[in-house]
């Protein structure tokens, strides 16, 4: 049997701790797996695309556990009443091959989104980083307000979508948390009046497009900028000139994925990048002055799903009496006789010839 975690399964394990507690604990978990980056097999992620989005699979193995994510994204889906963003993934036994795991990954997605660029941001946002633009106010906002809230000490959030509606919908979730009382949340009629003050810039919106959503005057010195939404090839948010502005420094997931998904997709080949696992491992400098800019190039990487998947899979071991086991996979008491152990019954019961 198949251990599953369902999206009702996800509101236990993580309410059970609060969301912004299973954040701080996931961006541990993910941090300590960048910090063993060279135990994980690497590539580019599967990507099938159409005119309104993308279908992608995203696997990765550390040589004991192998896991996969589905996930797709389709902006325009928000006006059919759809997610733009869905996902399921497995966590699977090298030794065997068998699944370990079946698992909701839409919900967990968004954590671990917010807890990997709330991880990075510690590395190279400045330690006094107290104000945050969040432009995009849709599915992963929330997310990404409660990470930088727990873990950076952002206490002003400063919020636009081009949906009023969204930001509306963020602002009363927000106001709806407890503990979080002494957060400022200010509702900006542009992206130029939102970065006003800035000291980190959350970009996490959706278009299938090469948006513009930041241009060089909004970004002042010793900014992080944090770009979640572009994330696809011919879908950006950053202005290019914004990743050659003076004091740049970008930094990625996986380079050569990156460089097709990222924003770094609008620079050449050979553009300057730092991998993160570089710098978690002291092998590569973060921000070395208060008037650095920092752009975390963010697209989601396999590692993360992994990390994500062993760490929900690790709480649901602990959490027996609501353990969900499917049968995904035969038991059968001769391994060689699939047939015996699952059709014979059918086959005894239905002729097999052809009428007539
Ligand atoms: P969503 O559709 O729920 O929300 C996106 C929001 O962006 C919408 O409210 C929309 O109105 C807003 N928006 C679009 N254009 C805008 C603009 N020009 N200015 C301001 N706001 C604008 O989508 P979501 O699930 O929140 O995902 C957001 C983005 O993050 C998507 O592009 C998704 O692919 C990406 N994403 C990236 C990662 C990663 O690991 N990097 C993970 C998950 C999602």
């Amino acid at each position: 049997m198949v251990d599953y975690i369902g999206v009702s399964d996800v509101q236990r394990l993580v309410g059970a701790q609060g969301p912004a507690v299973f954040i701080e604990r996931l961006a541990a978990e993910i941090e300590a797996d960048y910090r063993r980056w060279d135990a994980f097999d690497k590539s580019a992620r599967v990507a099938s695309h159409s005119p309104e989005g993308v279908i992608e699979l995203m696997p990765t193995s550390d040589g004991q556990l192998y896991s996969f994510k589905y996930v797709n994204g389709h902006p325009k889906n928000t006006a059919a009443g759809l997610l733009t963003v869905t996902a399921f993934g497995v966590l699977a036994d090298v030794a065997t091959g068998y699944p370990l795991l079946l698992s909701e990954l839409t919900v967990t997605t968004a954590l671990r989104t917010a807890a990997t660029s709330a991880m990075v941001a510690r590395q190279l946002a400045r330690p006094d980083s107290r104000v945050m633009a969040l432009i995009g106010n849709g599915s992963q906002s929330e997310f990404q307000a409660i990470a930088f809230y727990r873990m950076l000490g952002i206490r002003e959030l400063r919020l636009y979508d081009v949906d009023g509606a969204a930001t509306a919908k963020l602002a009363a979730n927000l106001a709806d948390m407890a503990g979080m009382e002494d957060l400022r949340v200010v509702r900006c009629a542009s992206t130029q009046e939102a970065c006003q003050g800035a000291d980190i810039i959350t970009t996490v919106t959706a278009d299938k497009r090469n948006a513009v959503i930041l241009t060089p005057p909004m970004v002042r010195p010793g900014v992080h900028l944090n770009a979640v939404g572009g994330d696809c090839p011919g879908k950006t948010e950053l202005h290019a000139d914004v990743l050659v502005m003076p004091q740049v420094k970008v930094y990625v997931e996986y380079a050569p994925q990156s460089r097709i998904e990222g924003e770094i997709q609008q620079m050449p080949d050979d553009f300057p990048v730092t991998e993160i696992a570089d710098v978690l491992r002291g092998r590569a400098p973060g921000r070395t002055s208060p008037t650095d800019i920092t752009i975390f190039d963010s697209v989601g990487f396999a590692l993360e799903d992994y990390s994500a998947l062993r760490f929900l899979h690790q709480l649901l071991q602990e959490d027996s009496d609501h353990r969900r086991r499917i049968d995904l996979v035969p038991r059968l008491d001769d391994p060689k006789d699939l047939y015996g152990g699952t059709l014979a019954g059918a086959a005894r019961r239905m002729p097999l010839r052809r009428a007539g």
